[in-house]
């Protein structure tokens, strides 16, 4: 029998299935369920760690925050709070006013305008309260889902999205619960991924993991609880195969 070249050469390897088969494998419940525990029993009391003892100071600390680390807003928010501790005080300013006590918190043209617009819109409409609502939270100026999540979830205890920041974006995608590169999509991504119960916990524990191991350069994987579930492509050290389509 002649030989061919189509009889000698090797089958192409199966590359989509094998892709769906991880993306699968990435999902698995029991996955899911493992992560979620360890998380538990790493960081048990992880909370916010912006200082507040109101819904508005803590929306004004989430405002503040953006771009911005919660050490740095925790120095300025107390001196802030003594000088204007109410809605209506921050109402009554000029944001140009507010601007000097915000300034090292960086981006503090802006964030005067949310802040001072903030209060006058809750006066207004809201009767002077931080509402409850995540529609009601999205109309006031400078608040977008980020913040109002972290309102809804820390002050509020209400699930009702999952708070996508820098650390919770990058962890995700290490940890496959998405592929997306945008809040949006992320956010809705892991509304899929993790149970609804789950959602506040979930998002304080991967923030404080974001800080204290899963930085975003050169993560500490050898002390990581996760590092055997875990196969993002720029792990530093693994047990595990490592996924070239996990990037951060
Ligand atoms: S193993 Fe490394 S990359 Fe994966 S979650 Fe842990 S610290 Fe992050």
């Amino acid at each position: 029998m002649p030989t061919t070249q189509a009889a000698t050469r090797k089958p192409a390897p199966a590359k989509k299935a094998k892709s769906r088969s991880k993306a699968g494998d990435a999902l698995a419940p029991e996955r899911i369920k493992a992560i979620l525990q360890r998380l538990d029993e790493t960081y048990p009391a992880a909370t916010c760690a912006l200082k507040h003892q109101s819904a508005w100071e803590l929306l004004v600390a989430t405002i503040l925050s953006a771009q911005c680390t919660d050490v740095r807003v925790n120095m300025v928010t107390p001196v802030l709070f003594k000088k204007y501790p109410t809605p209506q005080d921050f109402a009554a300013l000029k944001p140009e006013e507010l601007e000097p006590d915000i300034r090292s918190t960086g981006f503090f043209r802006n964030k005067s305008k949310s802040l001072v617009g903030s209060a006058r819109k809750l006066i207004e409409d809201f009767g002077g309260q931080v509402p409850s609502d995540m529609d009601q939270l999205l109309t006031l100026p400078g608040v977008a889902r980020k913040t109002a999540n972290v309102v809804l979830g820390t002050w509020f205890h209400k699930a009702v999205g999952v708070v996508v920041d820098t650390h919770v974006h990058r962890i995700s995608r290490r940890l496959e619960f998405t592929r997306s590169d945008n809040a949006k999509d992320i956010e809705q991504d892991l509304m899929r991924v993790i149970p609804q119960e789950k959602w506040i916990d979930f998002s304080h524990q991967i923030i404080h993991h974001g800080r204290a191991l899963c930085v975003a350069r050169k993560p500490k994987c050898a002390q990581c609880p996760l590092e055997n579930l875990c196969h993002a492509a720029d792990k530093t050290w693994s047990t595990v195969e490592i996924h070239k389509s996990a990037k951060p």
